[in-house]
């Protein structure tokens, strides 16, 4: 069979197990309403959680920086790529999170990728929540380290895991707010036993930064933790609430300049351009100062949830403490059941896309609705009823 033919093949598979993946082409700038082929549809399913994606203030940061600074940054960090806009950029997110050092990086999957392969070696081990985002797993099956996955926020598991670890350095790693699940690991649990037993914590905060806490710290400042002794490593991205792209590591200064030394997806390529890190320093000031459409968020979250028990519809879990995260899953389980179900939201209107494994779990296909502060009331109601009347009839 020629390469071209076993390619076909593959494509054919996935077809057939309703797995096969498309993109979809949208016309518009990121906002509640999207454009596509000529048709509006409300937006359900981006990760603005506080509708800075197009926020005049971004754009304005934006087009001011590469009027200064031009488009691209030339160069790596370590060459001559690292710019004032990059500079000032970490020195402010240390200053909001109340940490020595914070490091830019190109994305959040890079971050992760670099932090646990410079901070592993060979006989160590990496233990991470079976839930973890992919960037997460790439980056311990990436490094020499040994990977131990423990059940779901199940501390547990992990202690067990822990106990029997002959490593000579160990490191937990989770999602702060899981990202097709939209729960939240217990970091106060998982410091503690990472403590207990000599290991280095990690969390992925992608997903809570920016949302979570009075100032939007995120799940430290939820759980009122602080980087450091109870969090070493904490990585966060800038594509999600912050509404602009990239990603970073905040920790003690001894951890960045190791990052900058040994982390190779830092190291080896081209720094994010100073206009993107001009942009991002307006969001986090908007963060900062977000308190509003944080709670504008949480209300929108609440009435939805509310919504769904008037209308029956299954509800993922509460919290557990303090709010909720922008991420409400419908769990369907099959997944041509989920594709079905968001073609039929498409055509009345609502872009959710149906997640599927391998991303999540056999059988917990799912439709991953995602909320913004810039959600109306209107919209959302819409969106129960649109749901109450497909969901009913693909059950
Ligand atoms: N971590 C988590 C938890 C994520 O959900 C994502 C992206 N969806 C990433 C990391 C990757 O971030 P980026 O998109 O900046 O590569």
């Amino acid at each position: 069979m020629s390469f071209n033919d076993k390619l076909k093949q593959r494509l054919q598979t996935l077809q057939q197990q309703q797995l096969y993946r498309t993109r979809r082409l949208i016309d518009s700038a990121q906002d509640t309403v999207l454009m596509s082929n000529g048709k509006s549809l409300i937006n359900f399913c981006s990760n603005d959680y506080l509708g800075l994606a197009n926020h005049p203030d971004m754009k304005q940061a934006f087009k001011n920086a590469v009027d200064q600074y031009g488009v691209g940054s030339g160069a790596s960090q370590l060459i001559s790529g690292h710019q004032a806009p990059h500079h000032q950029l970490e020195e402010e997110l240390a200053d909001f999170l109340d940490c020595e050092k914070t490091l830019l990086f190109s994305t959040g999957y890079m971050a992760n990728l670099g932090v646990v392969s410079a901070l592993t070696e060979r006989r160590d081990e990496v233990f991470e929540d079976k839930l973890n985002h992919a960037s997460l797993i790439d980056a311990a099956l990436l490094s020499r380290a040994e990977l131990s996955r423990y059940t779901h926020c199940d501390g547990e598991s992990l202690k067990t895991q822990l106990t029997r670890s002959t490593a000579k350095n160990k490191f937990i790693v989770s999602d702060g707010v899981f990202s097709m699940d939209g729960d939240k690991a217990n970091i106060s649990e998982l410091s503690l036993l990472a403590k207990q037993h000599d290991a280095v914590l990690m969390i992925d905060d992608a997903h809570g930064i920016g949302v979570l806490g009075q100032t939007g710290k995120g799940i430290i400042e939820e759980l009122n933790l602080s980087i450091g002794d109870d969090l070493p490593v904490l990585v966060g991205t800038f594509g999600k609430a912050f509404g602009s792209f990239g990603a970073f590591v905040a920790g003690s200064d001894a951890l960045i300049e190791n990052l900058i030394n040994f982390s190779r997806s830092y190291i080896y390529t081209t720094a994010i351009p100073a206009a993107v890190a001009e942009a991002t320093r307006t969001s986090l000031k908007l963060i900062r100062q977000g308190n509003k459409k944080r709670q504008r968020l949480q209300q929108n979250i609440k009435q939805f949830r509310q919504g769904c028990v008037e209308r029956v519809l299954p509800l993922s879990d509460e919290p557990g403490y303090g709010q909720y995260s922008a991420i409400q899953p419908l769990i369907i389980g099959e997944a041509g059941q989920a594709v079905s179900l968001s073609n039929a939201l498409k055509k009345a209107g609502f872009l959710i896309n149906a997640i599927r494994p391998p991303t999540v779990p056999q059988n917990t296909s799912r439709l991953r609705i995602t909320f913004s502060a810039n959600h109306t009331e209107e919209q959302i109601e819409q969106l129960l009823d649109a749901l109450s009347q497909h969901y009913v009839s693909s059950h």
